[in-house]
């Protein structure tokens, strides 16, 4: 089965690639991971990532694309791989097209959990943090006992400048508006699924995994 996951920042998506994982026994392959793997391997396209890397610089897409292909090409994606992170952008998905092309595969299955972006930023802007001990909470999943102070240690708690709604409001909007034409393509390639990731995580897990079967009968 082979896979793409996609889904904004706090729809649960690195929860769910790990059910996934255990569940079909198919590698995660995020492109950090990958990346990370060709610099530590030193391989071609591995030196060639960290010049820019270094540099501070973006990998352009034909590095980027190639060392996803070699991760691809290993052994352990021989019955499938969920592939997370990849493709970013239409290019990039035309370039996962012919990899897979060359290799006999195809995608079958283009996996987006769903949230509601004002979900999404409740989830992401709850983060609340020690100033003391540095313990963390969460506004709706974790709470203190009493708002603002630590249970540990009676610090006060503060939210970070990161997760402030202006910041998660802007990476969401960023996140939105280069994926829509990517939902766009695998929907009009007809392998677009879509899960309803507002709810329990293990009721979503069951329907990722009602949704993977049944792709692959
Ligand atoms: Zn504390």
């Amino acid at each position: 089965m082979n896979i793409i996951l996609m889904g904004p920042p706090g729809a649960g998506k690195g929860t769910q690639a790990e059910y996934i994982v255990q569940q079909f026994q198919i590698p995660h392959i995020s492109t950090g991971d990958a990346f990370r793997l060709a610099m530590k391997e030193k391989t071609d396209l591995g030196l060639k990532a960290q010049e820019f890397v270094n540099k501070g610089l973006y990998v352009p897409d034909e590095i980027t694309n190639g060392i996803v292909k070699e991760r691809l090409q290993q052994p352990d994606c021989a019955n499938g791989f969920l592939l997370d992170g990849f493709p970013r952008t239409i290019s990039q998905a035309d370039a996962l097209t012919a990899m897979l092309d060359e290799m006999d595969k195809k995608l079958e299955l283009a996996l987006n959990i769903k949230v509601d972006r004002a979900l999404l930023l409740a989830r992401l802007t709850g983060r609340r943090i020690c100033k003391e001990c540095g313990a963390t909470y969460h506004v709706i999943f974790n709470p203190p006992a009493q708002e603002g102070t630590c249970d540990k240690c009676a610090g006060e708690l503060y939210q970070r400048s990161d997760d402030t709604e202006e910041k998660v409001g802007t990476r969401l909007d960023e996140y939105i508006s280069k994926t829509t034409p990517l939902l766009q393509y695998y929907q009009d390639a007809g392998i677009l699924k879509e899960v309803d990731g507002e709810r329990d995580i293990d009721k979503v897990k069951l329907d990722i995994y009602e949704l993977i079967r049944g792709q692959s009968i």
